[in-house]
């Protein structure tokens, strides 16, 4: 093998590749080795292709990675670190990531959100102790948090189906059909709408609002209104983004539906199984190896070529880079129509998103609200250090980091959310060690005062760990070592265009049938042979595989619609491909290779 192990780290999936260049030919190649890249390859690798998955990076995982060698001993997520949609869709168990050495830990409490009144909301996995919580606050908040959990959960947990379907309509209807019709009765959805019209237009209302009106109509309490903001504004659309409810309601909902968990060993530790996975089923990992193009003949892709001039073939290409990489510079000049090129141009992707800090720490934060250091000194692990710690005093807070960030430049005073996993998962530091992660959100891209990120970077991390130290004094005295990563670091380590984590925005018009774009949003593109997926495309960014699924399977639907026979390994998942195009029969159910056209 041409595989050179690096030393600070045991897997395969962190080694440089040093392979001799020669063409290669393949049946697939994936371009990316995100989670998304990984995870459509491991599928088509199961379903019997011979797959390639091409890395720019040293390491596998795009932006589900977990770094060692960044500060010794530590091993640091540097991107996601929370998983929660992927809780849901079928991945974990079809893929059978355990046995590739995928263990998930349970985070619950999953929110702590303290406050300077000197009071703090703990979010749970069980709705009722997390509205007891909220009741020391309001008791009516309590009651209408229940109420709005009870509505949301049922509503989402269809959606998550939706997420598992091609995003036309007659892919996404065919989803809740099939779930609402699950165990042969009608659930929740559609009896909601056969039964309370009332209730279905109060929820249409809650959709088509900014989720910031939806929290002043709901809740009264300053602090509950605080907490449930910061949560809202996770995928990005700030709290007066039209038609952004159901982003509050669904990811709300899904904490309690789906629970929340961390990866052992790091949130990476799922892409190094996807990676197993995926050479388990015969297909090849390649790291250090950019793609520099897309070669296509006569309207049909044939391969790609590296930045290092390697070559591989294969008649079917997909790509989990970015979607104005992938359309924009990989795919030669004049491949794409000027007008849809010209779309793909004007895909709204956001002036950044936010930055992490990664810190290597000697201790825990000792919050005012919550105390628990002892009379020797030492700072003992709680609830609270379990949980994603929400630092966001109030909605105006919120409200003006957007402001700052619409003004082109970092906010003043950041939210943050502050992260100590080594409470759940003491592999991450060396014995009696922490680390402490910062997300902080609404830092431009782009900046309008003349300012480059590389100067400003340590400046803006210290106003983020700054924004802890003011809810747990002490802290900045506990740091051992550091890693920042700036908006624009997300672009250039991570690929990630704009620093956006979501690829393109997560607003209305581009989500479902509209990601990327209409005439793209199946995944396919006007290039023969040549496929999207990752957070570019339905259902978008975040941890979830359901990106990487869908493509697998609009794949494996197109290869048994014309014709080419799937090799036995493939029946079951090319079954599972007619049942994704026709969006209402279960892959089970299937026994025999699919043999009908998709229906669009
Ligand atoms: C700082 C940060 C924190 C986050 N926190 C969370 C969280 O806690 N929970 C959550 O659910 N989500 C979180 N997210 C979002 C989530 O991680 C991403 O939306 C998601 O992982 C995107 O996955 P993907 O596979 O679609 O794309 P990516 O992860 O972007 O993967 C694309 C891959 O393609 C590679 N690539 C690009 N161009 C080429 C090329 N030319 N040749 C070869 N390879 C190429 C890239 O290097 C990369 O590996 C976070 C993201 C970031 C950046």
């Amino acid at each position: 093998m041409g595989w050179q192990f690096s030393s600070n780290v045991a897997s395969p999936y962190f080694c440089r590749y040093t392979a001799p260049m020669q063409t290669e030919n393949y049946d697939i190649i994936v371009i990316g080795a995100g989670h998304n890249g990984l995870t459509s390859a491991a599928y088509l690798a199961k379903a019997g292709y011979n797959v390639l998955c091409l890395e720019r990076r040293h390491i596998v995982g795009g932006a589900v990675v977990t770094e060692t060698d960044l500060v010794e001993g530590f091993r640091l997520d540097t991107c996601s670190s929370y998983h929660v949609v992927i809780n849901g869709t079928p991945v974990i168990a079809d893929l059978e990531l355990e046995k590739f050495g995928l263990e998930y830990l349970d985070v619950d409490p999953w929110g702590f959100a303290p406050f300077p009144n000197g009071n703090y909301i703990m979010f749970y996995r069980d709705v009722d102790r997390t509205a007891e919580s909220i009741a020391r606050f309001s008791p009516r908040d309590a009651a209408a948090y229940r109420a709005f959990m009870r509505r949301w959960m049922r509503f989402n947990e269809t959606m998550m189906a939706v997420f598992c379907a091609p995003p036309t309509p007659g892919g996404m209807a065919g989803a809740v059909l099939r779930h609402e019709l699950k165990d042969g009765r009608w659930r929740s959805l559609f009896r909601e709408s056969l039964t309370g019209p009332a209730e279905t237009a109060a929820m249409l209302r809650t959709i088509f609002s900014p989720y910031g009106k939806v929290i002043e109509e709901t809740f009264e309490s300053e602090e509950v209104r605080a907490a449930l903001s910061w949560l809202g504004a996770q995928s990005g659309p700030g709290p007066d983004e039209p038609v952004s409810g159901e982003l509050l309601a669904m990811q709300q909902s899904l904490y309690h539906l789906l629970g929340v968990r961390r990866p052992k060993g790091g949130s990476g530790m799922l892409t190094q199984a996807l990676a197993r996975c995926l050479e388990h089923h015969g297909g090849t990992v390649k790291v250090n190896q950019a793609v520099r193009r897309i070669l296509v003949e006569n309207g049909r892709v044939s391969g790609v070529e590296t930045v290092t001039g390697d070559r591989y073939s294969a008649p079917l290409v997909i790509s989990n880079a970015h979607v104005q990489t992938t359309l924009l510079k990989l795919l030669p000049e004049g491949t794409l129509r000027p007008g849809l090129r010209k779309r793909v141009k004007n895909i709204k992707v956001a002036n950044g998103f936010g930055m992490t800090v990664r810190y290597a720490m000697d201790r825990l934060p000792n919050y005012t609200v919550l105390p628990t250091r002892n009379e020797m000194g030492e700072v003992l692990a709680g609830e609270q250090h379990r949980a994603m710690q929400l630092l966001c005093p109030s909605p105006g807070y919120l409200r003006q980091t957007y402001a700052d960030a619409r003004a082109g430049r970092p906010p003043e005073k950041p939210a943050v959310i502050a992260m100590t996993p080594v409470v759940v998962d003491p592999t991450l530091a060396p014995p009696g060690k922490q680390v402490l992660y910062i997300w902080a959100q609404t830092h431009p891209f782009r900046l309008s005062n003349g300012e480059d990120w590389t100067d400003i970077k340590q400046r803006e991390a210290d106003k983020c760990l700054q924004v802890v130290e003011d809810f747990a004094p002490g802290i900045k005295e506990a740091v051992l070592g550091q890693y920042i990563k700036s908006p624009v670091d997300l672009e250039e380590i991570g690929g990630l265009v704009g620093g956006n984590l979501m690829h393109i925005d997560m607003s209305i018009g581009q989500m479902f049938m509209f990601r990327p774009l209409p005439e793209l949003a199946n995944y396919r593109t006007p290039v023969k042979g040549l496929y999207l997926t990752g957070a570019s495309t339905h259902p978008g960014g975040g941890v979830s595989g359901a990106p990487g699924y869908n493509t697998a399977h609009r794949v494996l639907s197109d290869l048994a619609r014309t014709g080419n026979e799937p090799r036995p390994g493939l029946v079951k998942a090319g079954a599972f491909g007619l049942g994704f195009g026709l969006g209402l029969l279960a892959s089970k159910k299937y026994k025999q290779p699919p043999r009908a056209p998709e229906t669009e």
